[in-house]
């Protein structure tokens, strides 16, 4: 391909009245051109702190450094790489919302070898069993190694998952300590609340309404959900009255919202019959409690989600943190010998966890410590696939997504900060889960306890200043929204590029450039090349601006070459007007995203 000129190259603009030419305040006005050359990278989508891998060709012994994004989801990282991240979700959200057709087919029928595995599983449980009882002890650890075998024998027959957990292993989520069976409490259930229930059916996509004159539409929803007042608060999101502001209630929420959200998906599953799908994010609003956006495939009455919402809840079972019995310059102390944290003076063990739930099982009037809920307001609307507005509401679910958290509302003013600052302290004492160090300020010995922690100062995400006590994932999509993974969704941008200029997978066939060769192109190479991390000092990576250099250029050319194809396509053909829907956001993928990461095996699974 010979380009007449140079891809990008514009005529300068007329400079504006300058100041006196040869001042301080004229050479402080030019741009820096190291500046200049980042602005450029982000304008056409290069990754602005690129990986260097060094290729080596095997049978030639030729090396070559090829630099691969760094797929940073966060602006602040790399803000080329956190936009196309960005556009990635986008198109995750568009394909699950509106689809007509279930995205994963039910699994296969068990084939006849399949079931008898199983059944041979099932015999080994109950010899298993019997051995255990007549204390028959080496025949039970024969049965072990045979039912081991027939795990495998399962597993290759290509069944998914475990039959069962394993024998002789404490089960993770158990509250069990060792050599103590303890029967699941009743009294720490969640309460079912008060809603219809009903069957859920395995349909996860949304009802069909048919208008007057017979066509047929399928809405989908957008739907909000916030968590309850703390206390009147100004514009700005600070309280109107800080010392009456809930802040301990406010830190519990939002480290506990993640669970109230489950819960209501769950609810509102049951309550409807269907399995509801959603995508959306947690964000923190203005006041910087935690709020979530969510696609959700279908419709469902709006008072419907209103009830739901009102009647979910998620109590918190875990011991009182009304006293503080400790603090930072008085703290409980390991005892080797005793392998207990113990009090410093008396040097009496702490309570441990299990004794903490024991004595709230045994307590007839004890209450959930926390109970998260949602607030009144819950703002759902209908949208109609393929609208302006379905497009808006997919840019606003995912508008904060390349940011941190504390960065979606910076504090700027005293007021904000100082409302930062005494969240921040309530959430510097919330316990963040059951093994949290801080519970030792509370005179109680987390789960599964040992001598590296540090009371007081658990090092989990939710008690850092900028987290706000949202720790978890911020993206959240159910398991069959659009049946594919991020990294499912990536190749399928590149697909579609990779049709539309005609390359092949086989790298001779990108031209000289050896630009367009795609993942999976690497991936047929593999046998004839072999790659590892060059280090930025190495003498063949040569400097970053450098390589940004040769990056921008070759994104300039690819851009330039990618609109010629579109034109072509647009001219040449009607019969892709079946796939141009989808080919125009993914050319919106291929205008500022692309470029230098086609030959990258697909990035990390963000799920923050
Ligand atoms: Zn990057
Ligand atoms: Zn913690």
């Amino acid at each position: 391909m010979t380009a007449p000129t140079l891809p990008g190259l514009e005529p300068a603009p007329t400079p504006a009245a300058a100041p006196r030419p040869g001042s301080r305040a004229a050479r402080m006005a030019l741009p820096r051109s190291v500046d200049v050359l980042k602005e450029i990278a982000a304008e056409y989508g290069v990754c602005v702190r690129p990986l260097a891998m060094r290729r080596t060709d095997l049978d030639t012994g030729l090396t070559e450094v090829i630099d691969l994004p760094c797929g940073a989801t966060r602006e602040d990282k790399c803000g080329p790489c956190a936009k196309k991240n960005r556009r990635l979700r986008q198109a995750q959200i568009r394909e699950g919302w509106h689809r007509d057709d279930e995205p994963l087919p039910g699994p296969e029928p068990a084939t006849e070898e399949q079931k008898a595995l199983i059944l041979l599983r099932a015999h080994f449980e109950f010899a298993r069993d019997e051995a255990c009882r007549a204390s028959q002890y080496d025949q039970v650890a024969d049965l072990d190694e045979a039912i081991r075998e027939v795990e495998e024998a399962i597993a290759a027959e290509g069944l998914r998952g475990r039959v069962g957990p394993p024998h002789g292993s404490a089960d993770e989520d158990s509250d069990d300590e060792p050599g103590r069976r303890r029967k699941r409490s009743t009294r720490r259930r969640q309460d079912a609340p008060d809603l219809p229930r009903r069957k859920v059916e395995r349909r996860t996509v949304g009802k069909i309404y048919t208008a007057p004159d017979g066509s047929t539409f399928r809405p989908s929803m957008w739907l909000t959900l916030t968590l309850d007042s703390y206390g009147p608060v100004r514009p700005d999101g600070t309280p109107v009255n800080p010392d009456r502001y809930d802040y301990r209630r406010a830190a519990w929420d939002a480290v506990h919202f993640p669970r109230l959200l489950d819960r209501f998906w769950q609810n509102l599953r049951r309550c409807e019959g269907w399995n509801v799908q959603y995508a959306g994010c947690v964000e923190p609003q203005r006041r910087l409690a935690p709020h979530a956006h969510f696609a959700i495939r279908g419709t469902i009455p709006r008072d419907v989600l209103r009830t739901v919402a009102a009647a979910t809840y998620h109590q918190v079972w875990w011991p009182s943190v009304d006293v503080q019995r400790y603090t930072l310059d008085r703290l409980p102390v390991w005892d080797e010998q005793a392998t207990a944290w113990v009090d410093p003076d008396t040097h009496e063990p702490l309570t441990t966890w299990t004794e903490a739930l024991d004595a709230i099982d045994d307590d007839p009037d004890a209450e959930p410590v926390h109970v998260v809920r949602f607030g009144s307001q819950v703002d759902a609307r209908g949208v109609m696939p393929g609208t302006a507005d379905a497009e808006r509401t997919i840019r606003y679910v995912t508008k904060y997504i390349t940011k941190h958290t504390g960065d979606c509302h910076k504090a700027t003013t005293d007021r904000q900060r100082k409302h930062l600052d005494r969240l921040w302290q309530q959430l510097q004492l919330t316990p963040c889960t059951d093994r949290c160090a801080n519970w030792l300020l509370y005179g109680v010995q987390p789960k599964k306890v040992h001598a590296r922690l540090k009371p007081g100062r658990c090092k989990g995400k939710v008690h850092q200043r900028d987290t706000l006590g949202i720790g978890g994932r911020r993206i959240l999509i159910s398991r069959e929204w659009s049946g594919k993974t991020l990294a499912d969704h990536k190749h399928d941008a590149r697909a579609w590029v990779r049709a539309l200029l005609g390359a092949t997978t086989d790298s001779g066939a990108a031209g000289e450039t050896g630009q367009l060769v795609d993942d999976q192109g690497a991936t047929a190479e593999r046998v004839r090349h072999a790659w590892e991390l060059a280090r930025p000092d190495d003498p063949d990576v040569g400097p970053l601006s450098h390589r940004l250099m040769r990056s921008i250029s070759e994104r300039a050319r690819w851009r330039t070459e990618l609109l010629a194809a579109k034109d072509r396509a647009a001219q040449g053909s009607s019969d892709l007007s079946a796939t141009q829907h989808s080919a125009q956001h993914h050319g919106e993928d291929d205008n500022s995203g692309r470029g230098s990461d086609h030959r990258a095996s697909g990035g990390p699974d963000q799920h923050e």
